[in-house]
């Protein structure tokens, strides 16, 4: 009832006051005017307001029932008391001063409109009212009656109305934030309300869209029909699910769409709110991707073929642990087991008891490895001689050529499915290619054989020709025998020349036919490593003229237990290929020093000569072999010096290689330890 009279207070604004009192009409005022204080309060009782009658000196006469029961006094304990005890004391000076005002000048008024009035009750609490006023006569005094209504329960409506109109407009605001399209359509699909978001996801404005049918306006495409989606709303209530609709600019706009049915309390559909979120690039994106994938996997895939028809067997590995990355098949057949991916060189070797081990049968510590030297070093490894054990025992002969990879390489091979488990970026990586020579090995060692004896049954011959030519050449100058013409001198300097040449390559020969039957034992000893390079570097000083040769070291002493003839030998041949291969001259510099941290002797022989061709690089190290540069320039060469070079040095437990440009120089690298293998002693070094 209250709430009633409220909105109807609400309509007639201060018609209210006259309302308030409604026994008292307008045109009954002059009876009123004669009316008695008795006749006055029993007509006031008669009244479901609350109502007051207050003295012109502003105390209460009378006060009926319902105004007991709204401040909770007995009538007689109201009744003479001013009527500035029904409000709160704050109120009450105030109060006074108005009462005074208006009974100066008496009119009918409401007290409420626009003001928060409180009453106070008898145990103190406030509640808010409404008042209205009105004056009477009674008798010939002026008297004023009140009319009060408690606010409380309109004054709770009001602020819930006005919370309420607050979190609409609230809604409406995040409705039209939204970046997702919200759409409300009837459930004949007829648009009835369109938000921003829709506007620019479609490009149509709610004006020109609403009562517009939704799917013959987006052109929808649906994977199933509206009938299907209509039907699971109808049984479920909301459904979800991809569409494709056109933009008014006849675009594609892909969304994700999700529909709820709304149903009045009688349980009929009423409507259907619609949101759809913009997810054209995400699908275009996923695409690209899974074409960059498809292609990615079938170029692996390729690959993959490439190298499985292979004969030599191929194998990628990362990290310093060599985890595998990729292998093709010929490397299942040349270890005898198939290596998982990812896992360590190591762990698989162990496995299934396969060993590297050198032309003895003895193992290769793992860092001695191609494989761990392109790692470990970012060493690039050619024609490595290994040897594999493999599981059931048998030994295969291999060539190792090991090339460290940069990892910008890797990145660009990478595809998705190996991200997770993709090398970190600091991480090595190395491609390793193992050639079975198993079949080259029984000729070889036929042929090793032949050369051999040949050299051997030269030595002999050759002894006797070069004794007899430097006789010859002596004997003549000091005048004994006839006396020789130029010519003649000349044939027998070359004969004496070519002579030299042909020891050193039957030398060179023998030392490979020894070194490959595991013949040559070392015969180690504590040796200066510094004054063995001073000799050699003197000794190359007298004959190279146009080069500038250059020992570089901060040591006076260096030790290393190494087998001095060898190592001289392996000196000998570097600086004497450094001068050969830098025939217009130049600086040659040969430097040492001792790499405490690695435990070894770092010896450098460096070149600004003719360099060796980048695709030859890979074979150098192999018998025979030329570059074609130095046939080209017509320097003479056998193509054994660096092999011997290597093996000798591996013998040592050391490492030999180079860098080289063609046209710019060489570099030959050689380390070797500073301790032998079995001794733990540390070498004297200053
Ligand atoms: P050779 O008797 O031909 O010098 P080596 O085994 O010592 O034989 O060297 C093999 C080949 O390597 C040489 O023929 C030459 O092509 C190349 N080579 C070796 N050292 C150098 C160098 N310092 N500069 C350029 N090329 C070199």
């Amino acid at each position: 009832m209250n709430q009633d009279r409220h909105a109807h207070h609400q309509q007639h604004g201060d018609r209210y006051a006259a309302e308030a009192t409604p026994f008292i009409e307008e045109k009954e005022m002059s009876a009123l005017e004669c009316t008695t204080m008795a006749t006055l309060r029993d007509l006031l009782r008669l009244s479901p307001d609350a109502l007051i009658v207050v003295s012109h000196e502003g105390s209460i006469v009378f006060a009926n029932k319902q105004m007991v029961a709204l401040f909770g006094y007995r009538q007689e304990e109201l009744i003479g008391q001013p009527l500035e005890c029904l409000l709160p004391e704050r109120f009450r000076t105030a109060h006074v001063a108005h009462r005074t005002t208006y009974t100066a000048a008496p009119r009918m008024r409401s007290m409420g409109a626009g003001l928060n009035l409180f009453g106070k009750r008898k145990d103190g609490s406030e509640f808010p009212v409404d008042i209205s006023l009105r004056p009477v006569l009674v008798g010939d005094t002026v008297h004023v009656i009140g009319a009060i209504r408690d606010m409380t329960i309109q004054r709770l409506l009001e602020q819930e109305r006005l919370q309420q109109a607050e979190r609409l407009r609230m809604q409406a605001d995040l409705i039209n934030l939204s970046r997702d399209a919200i759409l409300v359509r009837d459930p004949i699909s007829r648009i009835l309300s369109w938000n921003h978001g829709a506007e620019e996801l479609y490009g149509w404005t709610a004006q020109e869209v609403l009562g517009r049918i939704t799917h013959t306006l987006l052109k929808t495409r649906f994977s199933g029909s509206q009938a299907t989606i209509d039907a699971q709303l109808e049984r479920e209530g909301r459904w979800e699910g991809e569409l494709h609709h056109i933009h008014r600019d006849g675009h594609v706009v892909i969304v994700e769409s999700r529909q709820v049915l709304i149903r009045n309390p009688q349980g009929s559909a009423t409507a259907i709110l619609e949101i759809n979120r913009d997810i054209t690039e995400r699908r275009q994106v996923e695409q690209a991707q899974s074409r960059i994938h498809a292609t990615t996997i079938s170029q692996r895939t390729f690959l993959q073929q490439i190298l499985d028809s292979l004969p030599s067997s191929i194998y990628v590995v990362h990290g310093k642990d060599a985890r595998l990355v990729l292998a093709n098949r010929a490397a299942a057949t040349i270890w005898g087991a198939v290596w998982p991916l990812e896992q360590p060189m190591q762990t698989f070797l162990e496995t299934h008891t396969i060993a590297i081990v050198d032309q003895q049968g003895q193992q290769f510590p793992s860092e001695a490895w191609a494989t761990m030297r392109a790692l470990l070093h970012g060493e690039t490894v050619f024609q490595h001689q290994e040897f594999i054990r493999q599981p059931t025992g048998k030994s295969l002969p291999i060539l190792v050529n090991a090339v460290p990879l940069t990892s910008a390489y890797w990145h660009s091979v990478e595809t998705p499915e190996t991200q997770e488990n993709q090398p970190h970026e600091q991480e090595p990586l190395a491609l390793v290619v193992h050639q079975d020579v198993s079949a080259l090995k029984e000729t070889e060692y036929l042929k090793d054989e032949f050369i051999g004896i040949a050299a051997h049954e030269l030595r002999t011959p050759l002894a006797i020709l070069k004794t007899s030519v430097s006789s010859m050449i002596v004997q003549t100058a000091r005048g004994h025998g006839p006396q020789l013409a130029d010519w003649q001198q000349e044939m027998l300097q070359d004969i004496e020349y070519a002579t030299d040449r042909l020891t050193d390559l039957t030398e060179d020969l023998l030392d490979v036919t020894r070194l490959q039957a595991g013949q040559i034992v070392l015969q180690r000893a504590p040796t200066n490593m510094i004054s063995l390079a001073q000799r050699v570097v003197e000794r190359f000083r007298q004959t190279a003229t146009r080069h500038h040769l250059e020992l570089r070291t901060e040591h006076t002493t260096l030790e290393a237990p190494i087998d001095p003839r060898r190592i001289e030998q392996v000196l000998t041949n570097l600086l004497s290929n450094a001068i050969k291969y830098s025939p217009q001259g130049g600086p040659v510099t040969v430097q040492l020093e001792a790499n405490i941290a690695a435990q070894s002797v770092d010896v450098r022989v460096q070149d600004a000569g003719i360099g060796i061709p980048q695709q030859q690089q890979a074979q150098i190290f192999g018998r025979f072999m030329r570059a074609d540069n130095a046939k080209a320039a017509g320097i003479t060469g056998t193509g054994l010096g660096l092999y011997l070079c290597r093996t000798l040095i591996e013998q040592h437990g050391g490492r030999l290689w180079f860098e080289s440009k063609e046209g710019k120089g060489t570099t030959f690298f050689l380390t070797l330890p500073l301790a032998t293998p079995d001794t733990t002693d540390t070498i004297s070094y200053r």
